[in-house]
């Protein structure tokens, strides 16, 4: 094996084990919002401070979708949402990486 090819295999064998290792993730934007409650002696109702919520919303089929986190989520969803990106980039790493290889090929003339 071509040894800039080994250099890359071993770059991307890297890039594969932070993948694996990556919590859950899901997809979509963590937007954070104040909004009233349901209780109507509750001081947010009466111009008082909002209380802070916390929703993911995504697209889908050319909809944007919108789910609302439960304050118990909060930070695990934040985690998720973040670790999707993370899984992403990860993802465009890898493929950067195989281009470099078939380019590789390309310019390889040793055998045909
Ligand atoms: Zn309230």
């Amino acid at each position: 094996m071509n040894r800039k090819r080994a250099r890359l295999e071993a770059k991307r064998k890297n890039l594969i084990k932070q993948l694996v290792n990556l919590d859950p993730w899901i997809q979509g934007t963590v937007v954070e919002t104040k909004r009233t409650c349901g209780s109507k002696g509750c001081a947010c109702r009466r111009g008082g401070p909002k209380h802070p919520a916390m929703s993911l919303t995504w697209k889908e089929k050319g909809k944007t979708r919108c789910l609302y986190v439960p304050r118990q989520l909060n930070s695990e969803v934040k985690l998720w949402a973040q670790n999707y990106r993370s899984l992403k980039m990860i993802m465009e790493k890898i493929t950067k990486v195989q281009r470099d290889i078939i380019c590789l090929r390309e310019k390889g003339s040793g055998r045909k």
